[in-house]
């Protein structure tokens, strides 16, 4: 019998849900271990608390010694609550996060000591970094890193630590994290969209991006996991039969939530509510053990910071549950994979969602203003978002035999797209009183009245209007926010930029109004990113061809897609929105590249182990039974046993094929492997793409087929229905 898969089994349908005590209602639970507004007021003097608001709203800088009196009441406020340790809290460009804890006490002579933390400590630190991924940056400029305090993300206590939420970068100023490009990027768009906002309303000062993630995970019992050295080293299984029951019956989808499941989600709930993540809604998705949990949607900035400590807060409360959480987009062949959509907008100071239809045309307009040029901004930048969401593991969905597909695509609704068609037909130059009328009342001004009845879903498109946001949904779930947000805000605030200088333009030159000029260049932006809008069904090859002869692309694999950082169009883009200099874009590149290189590597290397040193001992170990029962058989009906043991002769030479294919296929993956180690960058990456990657399929074929040959009891690894059914 195979110990380990049985013992593990066994270990799973003994647990129960863990006991989980209610700590208190969720609203006063909400923001109790996070240095907030509502802390500063009661920790810091007037001043620093001034200094502090300032810094997050608008951008200004922290005096150093205001810092000290910051750091003062940060401390104390801390160490009531039982901190005992802070960090600098950063997001390095691995994906996760990093944090590094140092004791608040000192001693001070005489064999005293006490609890200090200087403002110093609060604004920088240098983090002995040296095996974070830099792209050579670091090599280059032989500058060390360094972190440095980020005051529009608040602190917050994890466990026993104060965490500090910050920036990383080299001393040279490149950053080294991806938290820094970032915070430019929303600062682009602000200016960018404020400078916009002015055309319709003086008062807006400042414009935020928001972000509402959805996150999709799986949840499998941490037994059956580490059963599994695929799931262990690669987070998702290489191998493994689909179970004959899979997600056929969509029964798990919004159904009831297991209770040890439950169990889990309360005790993840609660600590989010302490950290003041503002997490709102939680259900089953399509896959059997798959689920998902959402916030409502905040800043960006922090809504980023808020998803990084969220997977990092899931993965330790599973510990106590007996979970593993699974983030990687595709797990299990076979079955629904996860994503991580994000819904964006653009909200102003004075409280107006840029992507609602107001009450006014005036307000219609701006909303159109801001719906048109994100549309345009997308249509222009599409290889760049494509390139932003990509990964090994997202590979998987984008561009697999699933939504969302790989070709990047608008959908808005048969409505809205209704009204842009209209559009489009708006005079040349300046408009009759009679057409302003006309457009503003019977176009614009039906925009409100359209999207309350718009009921327009589409699952597969990959950036979806869903009434007053967007919905980038092809974020990989396991990815970080940061670079896909990056993104998004820069082509944004660009693409704003444009816009604004061509309207004023018009409005100086043409002797138009402002309204007309607007009217005359979204018109043409309408015309120009016609293709980029679909409202079709996102996958398959009917769209596949209709984009190619749109001339979309379509950019299947990782080492495909991300070609198009490193474009001069990237290059300028990023310098001119103040984003990313060439060398930082360059080294995000490098990493990335690598980064791909080692996810197949590993992959290819345990497929292999897995595959020569459990599955094909195992074969042999049921053939050797099954040998044995031939010569068995042999030794009592002499020379009739032919007809009595066919079956086993046959089953035999099936098993010995499969075992000489799968060593034969290893072996060459094994060539490949070392053939394309020898290169670097795009080309070892597009050598483990195109001739190391192939082989997982054709090995993966033999040993699941040998799966559904050899004996039940003797299996080493858990299977498909195990992991996916076992509660
Ligand atoms: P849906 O009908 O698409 O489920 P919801 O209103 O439930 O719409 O929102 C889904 C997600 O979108 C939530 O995470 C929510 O926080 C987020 N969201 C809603 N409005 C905005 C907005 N203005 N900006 C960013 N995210 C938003
Ligand atoms: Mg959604």
């Amino acid at each position: 019998m195979s110990t380990l898969r049985f013992n593990a089994l066994k270990e799973t349908l003994n647990r129960k849900p863990v006991e989980i005590e209610e700590k208190g209602r969720r609203s006063e639970l909400f923001g109790n271990n996070v240095f907030n507004e509502h802390a500063m007021l009661q920790h810091l003097t007037k001043d620093a608390y001034k200094s502090v608001m300032n810094a997050i709203e608008f951008g200004t800088k922290i005096d150093r010694k205001i810092a000290d009196h910051i750091s003062t009441g940060m401390k104390e406020w801390a160490i009531g609550k039982g901190a005992t340790h802070y960090t600098h809290w950063f997001q390095p460009l691995t994906g996760a996060t990093a944090e590094k804890h140092d004791a608040f006490f000192e001693t001070i002579g005489n064999g005293r000591a006490m609890e200090k933390f200087g403002g110093g400590q609060l604004v920088q630190q240098e983090p002995d970094a040296s095996s974070f991924p830099n792209g050579g940056i670091r090599n280059t400029f032989e500058a060390r890193g360094y972190t440095a305090w980020d005051p529009t993300s608040p602190a917050f206590i994890y466990g026993t630590t104060l965490c500090i939420p910050t920036i990383f970068v080299a001393y040279t100023g490149e950053a080294l994290d991806n938290k820094a490009p970032l915070l430019r990027a929303l600062h682009a768009v602000d200016t960018a969209a404020t400078a916009v906002c002015k055309y319709f309303d003086k008062n807006v000062t400042k414009v935020n991006a928001s972000l509402g993630w959805e996150q999709e995970y799986f949840l499998i019992d941490s037994a059956l996991a580490s059963a599994r050295p695929d799931i262990t080293l690669t987070g998702r299984t290489l191998l493994g039969h689909s179970p004959a029951k899979g997600q056929q019956l969509d029964d798990h989808y919004f159904g009831s939530i297991p209770n040890r499941v439950m169990s889990y989600m309360r005790d993840l709930e609660q600590e989010c509510m302490l950290l003041g993540i503002p997490v709102k809604t939680r259900h089953n998705e399509v896959a059997p053990n798959q689920f998902e949990l959402a916030p409502i949607f905040e800043e960006a900035n922090l809504a980023v910071d808020h998803n990084s400590l969220l997977m990092d807060v899931m993965e330790k409360i599973a510990q106590r549950h007996q979970f593993k959480v699974l983030f990687h987009e595709k797990p299990f062949a076979g079955i629904n994979g996860s994503g991580k959509h994000n819904n964006w907008s653009l909200a102003t100071n004075t409280g107006v969602n840029l992507l609602s239809p107001g009450k006014t045309p005036m307000k219609n307009l701006q909303f159109l203003t801001f719906f048109v040029n994100t549309i345009k901004a997308v249509h222009d930048n599409e290889e760049l978002i494509r390139a932003a969401i990509a990964s090994a593991s997202n590979d998987h969905r984008l561009g697999a035999n699933e939504a969302p597909p790989a070709i990047i695509s608008v959908f808005i609704g048969s409505q809205l797209s209704a009204v842009l068609d209209e559009l489009e037909n708006v005079t040349k130059g300046k408009l009759s009183p009679q057409e302003k009328t006309d457009l503003k009342l019977n176009i614009v001004g039906k925009i409100p009245e359209i999207l309350l009845d718009n009921t327009d879903r589409n699952r597969t498109s990959p950036f979806a209007f869903t009434g007053n946001k967007f919905e980038l949904r092809a974020v990989g779930s396991w990815s970080n926010c940061a670079g896909p947000m990056t993104v998004l805000n820069t082509i944004i605030a660009k693409q704003l930029k444009d816009f604004k200088v061509e309207v004023d333009k018009l409005v100086a030159e043409k002797d138009l109004k402002k309204d007309e000029a607007v009217f005359n260049i979204l018109r043409e932006y309408i015309k120009d990113s016609k293709k980029i809008r679909f409202e079709g069904n996102g996958y398959g090859e009917a769209w596949e061809k209709e984009a190619k002869k749109r001339g979309l692309s379509n950019n299947k694999t990782t080492p495909e897609a991300l070609k198009a950082q490193i474009s001069q169009k990237a290059f300028d883009l990023y310098e001119e929105m103040d984003v990313m200099s060439k060398i930082e874009v360059e080294a995000r590149h490098e990493i990335e590249l690598e980064e791909y290189i080692l996810r197949i590597q590993i992959e290819g290397r345990v497929l292999g182990d897995i595959a020569r040193n459990h599955v094909i001992p195992t074969a042999i170990r049921y053939q050797n039974t099954l040998i044995e029962n031939v010569s068995g058989l042999k030794e009592i009906f002499g020379n009739d046993f032919k007809k009595l043991a066919a079956e086993q002769i046959d089953l035999i030479e099936k098993i010995s094929a499969h075992i000489a294919g799968i060593n034969s296929k290893v072996n060459a993956m094994t060539d490949e492997r070392k053939k394309a180690n020898k290169l670097e960058g795009q080309k070892a990456a597009e050598a483990y793409c195109n001739k190391v990657k192939p082989y997982f399929e054709e090995i993966r074929y033999h040993s699941d087929k040998l799966e559904l040959l050899v004996d039940d009891e003797i299996w080493p690894l858990v299977k498909y229905r195990e992991l996916l059914f076992t509660r």
